[in-house]
C-alpha cells in the first residue's frame, strides 16, 4: 500500500516511510492510495473470528509486506490486549468502553500500534528518532506509555499548562527516562503550532530526526478502525439493524477511522460528531462554511481543538462532496452545563458513570435518536471517568475511587519543564537535547 500526500498528490510513500516521517511535504497528511474493502462474508460473520484475527485482517492491507505477517499478528494482539466491551446504558444507547488500557483512554490503542511498528522499523536501521507531540490531555499519556523505554526513541510532549486533569498530568510527567515533558503557558493550539513549526524548521531537522505521534500519523490513525469492527462483532449478537455511531470528537482522527471502516464495508447507519463548544465542524455541517475560531477551554478538554487536523481526510474520503458528507455525518455542539447535567442524569437514571467526553457523545446521540426514533446506536467511551474526578464528582457528588495502578502513579513526582508559547524556546530545548545525546555518546 502506498500513501499520498494530501497537499501534493505526486508525493507517494510506503507504510514504513509514512510511519517514520509522520507527514509529507508542506505538512501534508498521508492518505491511502486506495480503500481496501472487507469481504461481505467477513463482515457478516465477525462473531466467528477472534479479536486478534479481526485486528490482523483490518490492518494487513495497510501494512502490506512491510511487516511480516507473524510480527504484525503479535503487534495487533499487543495493541488490543485489554477488554473492549460494548455495554448497554439503556434500551437505545450502548457504550463501547475503550478505556481499559494502560492510560485509561482510547488513545492507548493507536499509540500502542504505532510505537510497536516504529520500533520494528528502527530496529534494522541505526537511527535515533524524536517523537514530538502536542497533547490536549490524553494523547501525551498514551504516547508516553506506548513509547516508554523503547530503544532509539526519545519522546518530547507539549501540553497546555493548567488545562489537563491531575491524573492526566501525572501520566504525562511522571515517567522520565526517554520521555521529556514541556508545560506550555498557552492552549492546545499553541502547543500544536509549536510542534508544526518545529517540523518545518530546517536547523532542527538537520540535527534531529523528528516524527509525530498525533493522529496525523497513519500508524496511529488507521488501527483505530479495529475497535469499530470489534464493536460490530458484539452489536450483531443482539441487533439486526446497523447502528448509529456517535464519536466524541476533537482532532477528528477517531471518527475518521470509523468512516474509513465504513467505506471498507462496515455497516453503519449514521455517524455523529459530538463536539463541545469548539464547534467548527458542526457549524460546517450546517452551513458548509469552515470558519477559523480560537479554542475554548471546556470540561471535555481532550476535545478542545480549534482546527481539527483530520477533517481534511474525511473530505477526501467523501471525494469533497458536501451533500454526501451531510447525509452520513451530523454534528452536535454541547455546552459544559449540559455535559454536567448529562453525567448527573445518566448516573441517576441508569447507574452508569460517564466521563465528560463520553457525556458529550451520550447527549448528542440521545438528541439525534429523539428525531430518529426507529434507530439505535452506541457512543464511543473514550476515557475512564476516574481521569476526570473533579468534573464527575461535581456532577454526581460521589467520590470515585482511583484504581490501584493510578494510586501509585499519583504518588510519583512530576517532572516537567515550563516554556512560553515561543518557538525559540522549544527550538533551544530540542537542540540542547541533541547536544546532551551526543555528549552521552562520547
Ligand atoms: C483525544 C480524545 C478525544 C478526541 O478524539 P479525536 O480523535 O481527536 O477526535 C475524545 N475523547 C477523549 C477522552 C480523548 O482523549
Amino acid at each position: 500500500m502506498n500513501y499520498y500526500n494530501l497537499k501534493d498528490k505526486q508525493e507517494k510513500v510506503n507504510f514504513k516511510t509514512a510511519t517514520i516521517q509522520g507527514q509529507g511535504k508542506e505538512k501534508g497528511l498521508f492518505f491511502p492510495e486506495y480503500i481496501p474493502t472487507f469481504t461481505e462474508e467477513f463482515i457478516q460473520n465477525l462473531a466467528q473470528f477472534s479479536h486478534e484475527e479481526i485486528a490482523f485482517r483490518c490492518m494487513k492491507d495497510f501494512v502490506g509486506n512491510e511487516i511480516p505477517s507473524d510480527i504484525l499478528k503479535e503487534i495487533v494482539s499487543e495493541t488490543i490486549n485489554f477488554t473492549i466491551p460494548l455495554q448497554k446504558i439503556n434500551e437505545k444507547i450502548s457504550i463501547l468502553e475503550l478505556f481499559h488500557g494502560p492510560t485509561l483512554a482510547f488513545k492507548d490503542i493507536g499509540a500502542r500500534f504505532m510505537s510497536r511498528c516504529l520500533s520494528y522499523f528502527l530496529k534494522n536501521e541505526n537511527k535515533e528518532i524524536t517523537v514530538l507531540v502536542a497533547t490536549s490531555g490524553d494523547t501525551g499519556g498514551a504516547v508516553a506509555h506506548g513509547f516508554y523505554n523503547i530503544p532509539r526513541v526519545n519522546v518530547v510532549i507539549l501540553y497546555p499548562k493548567g488545562r489537563v486533569s491531575k491524573v492526566q498530568e501525572k501520566q504525562l510527567t511522571a515517567l522520565g527516562s526517554n520521555i521529556s515533558t514541556l508545560e506550555v503557558e498557552g492552549t492546545f493550539d499553541d502547543c500544536q503550532n509549536l510542534v508544526k513549526k518545529a517540523f518545518a524548521d530546517e536547523e532542527i531537522n538537520t540535527q534531529l530526526f523528528l516524527t509525530s505521534a498525533n493522529s496525523i500519523n497513519v500508524a496511529r490513525w488507521l488501527p483505530q478502525q479495529i475497535y469499530y469492527l470489534l464493536a460490530l462483532k458484539q452489536w450483531q449478537k443482539t441487533e439486526n439493524q446497523a447502528p448509529v455511531i456517535c464519536v466524541p470528537s476533537g482532532n477528528f482522527g477517531n471518527i475518521c477511522a470509523g468512516l474509513m471502516a465504513h467505506f471498507r464495508g462496515l455497516p453503519v447507519d449514521h455517524f455523529i460528531a459530538a463536539c463541545n463548544e469548539n464547534d467548527i465542524i458542526p457549524h460546517y455541517l450546517k452551513t458548509q462554511k469552515l470558519e477559523q475560531k480560537s479554542t475554548v477551554a471546556t470540561l471535555s478538554n481532550a476535545m478542545d481543538v480549534g482546527n481539527p487536523s483530520n477533517f481534511i481526510r474525511i473530505l477526501e474520503l467523501f471525494g469533497h462532496d458536501f451533500n454526501e458528507l451531510k447525509e452520513k455525518i451530523s454534528g452536535y455542539s454541547i455546552k459544559d452545563e449540559t455535559t454536567l447535567q448529562t453525567i448527573k442524569d445518566v448516573y441517576k437514571k441508569y447507574g452508569y458513570t460517564l466521563d465528560p467526553h463520553s457525556a458529550v457523545a451520550f447527549i448528542s446521540l440521545e438528541q439525534y435518536l429523539k428525531e430518529n426514533p426507529h434507530k439505535k446506536g452506541f457512543i464511543l467511551g473514550t476515557a475512564h471517568p476516574v481521569k476526570f474526578p473533579d468534573v464527575v464528582e461535581t456532577a454526581i457528588q460521589i467520590n470515585i475511587e482511583l484504581p490501584k495502578a493510578l494510586e501509585n502513579l499519583m504518588k510519583k513526582e512530576k517532572k516537567s519543564i515550563e516554556i512560553r508559547p515561543d518557538f525559540e524556546e522549544l527550538k533551544r530545548f530540542l537542540l540542547n537535547k541533541m547536544k546532551d545525546y551526543e555528549q552521552n555518546l562520547s
